[in-house]
């Protein structure tokens, strides 16, 4: 089981803080405003290395070199993320906008960890940030707001997954929606829930309309027992259909991360989190719940018969960040939409928050990944073997 690779700690508000945290923004607003001049000016895209040795530093010399560099380097991600963007939403925006402040980031040539004390180098002739830290030292260090108080985020990087290797991982959500949703850096993989979920539906209402039919009936009657047992037989009946799609849609799944080349299948776990749900929704929510559970079971043994390795991982909050500026609001329909211009389909958000959250950078942007999903849909017939896959209508 892999553990939290994100540790976050809340750190308050101080004077240094605040300047560090400034530098950052004057520093990024700079980069903003230097490359759109030089578009404008000279019609050329200044390369982030060009503009790392343009501006070298914040003007007055308070972050740490690589941190500097840091902040050059979101500015490029941003840019990156638009341009893909843009291929399929003509709404997209470029980041054009200054920023008071911004977050800071410190690599591990800055960090260090000593006698209970994170200490957090800054440029040359300032005090590094000291912070308590009864932890191992962290890979990579951000500091940003979250509204009330500055927040550390620590990224550690996890003994089984390198970076190099994150290419072969998959993120898989358990959809509101969707039975099942894979994302594995590249390419977004729906299992279509709809039939599933009309034949609950099915269920349901046969389950009442066969139970008031049976309640009217004498007790002990030949009615009543004929009754009884033809609606044992088609909740059977339904429950064998629904068994056969959740199969059928998870081995296809399954088979095509393999086919993919993914070694590592990281499934969002949620039984704790879906206790906050009000009660009215009790009884749909365990019917979820247990959907959920043997699609989870299914994924697990299928996977590891391929000999891929399966693992769980907490999902808190993996449905509602955004991939691209990592804010966080609920999403009201199917579609995931943020203010910073990111949007795509709810559930396969989930399932990239899971995979980043898993391999430790929940904090670091997705960049030029956003291709329309590839949709795996119930055919009566699909079986393991390669069928060309469908592309998912949005
Ligand atoms: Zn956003």
């Amino acid at each position: 089981m892999s553990n939290y690779t994100v540790r976050k700690l809340k750190i308050g508000n101080t004077e240094q803080m605040q300047t560090l945290s400034r530098a950052a923004g004057e520093l990024y607003s700079r980069t903003v405003v230097n490359f759109w001049r030089t578009v404008r000016k000279q019609n050329k895209w200044l390369k982030p290395s060009s503009m790392m040795r343009w501006l070298s530093n914040d003007s007055e010399n308070r972050l740490h070199a690589h941190s500097a560099d840091a902040v050059v380097q979101s500015f490029y991600a941003s840019l990156k993320s638009w341009r893909e963007r843009r291929k399929t939403d003509p709404d997209a925006r470029p980041p054009r906008r200054r920023k008071w402040f911004f977050k800071v980031q410190w690599k591990s040539s800055a960090i260090k960890v000593k006698d209970g004390k994170l200490r957090l180098s800054n440029g040359q002739g300032n005090e590094p940030l000291v912070i308590d830290w009864a932890w191992d030292t962290p890979k990579l260090i951000e500091m940003g707001w979250d509204g009330k108080q500055y927040e550390i985020r620590a990224c550690y990087a996890t003994e089984e997954v390198s970076i190099k290797e994150s290419g072969t991982v998959a993120g898989i959500d358990l959809g509101e929606i969707h039975l099942a949703v894979a994302h594995d850096g590249k390419e977004t993989i729906i299992a279509n829930g709809r039939l599933l979920r009309s034949k609950r539906r099915y269920q349901n209402k046969l389950k009442a309309k066969l139970s008031g039919l049976i309640d009217v009936k004498k007790r002990g009657s030949k009615r009543r027992k004929r009754l009884i047992r033809s609606k044992q037989r088609q909740l059977a009946k339904l429950n064998n259909q629904i068994k056969d799609i959740q199969h059928k849609q998870t081995t296809k799944l399954v088979s095509t991360l393999n086919n993919r080349g993914v070694q590592t299948v990281v499934i969002g776990d949620i039984r704790d989190i879906r206790k906050s749900v009000d009660y009215g929704k009790k009884a749909n929510q365990k019917i979820h719940q247990m959907l959920h559970g043997q699609t989870r079971q299914m994924l697990t043994y299928k996977a590891e018969r391929l000999g891929m390795k399966v693992e769980l991982q907490d999902e808190h909050y993996t449905s509602q960040t955004c991939p691209q500026c990592g804010k966080r609001h609920k999403p009201k329909n199917r579609l995931y939409k943020c203010s910073c211009g990111f949007q795509f389909h709810r559930d396969a958000v989930g399932s990239i928050n899971i995979r980043r959250k898993y391999l430790g950078c929940m904090d670091i942007p997705v960049v030029g990944v956003m291709a329309s999903p590839i949709g795996v849909r119930f055919k009566p017939h699909l079986q393991c073997s390669p069928v060309p896959l469908l592309r998912a209508e949005q």
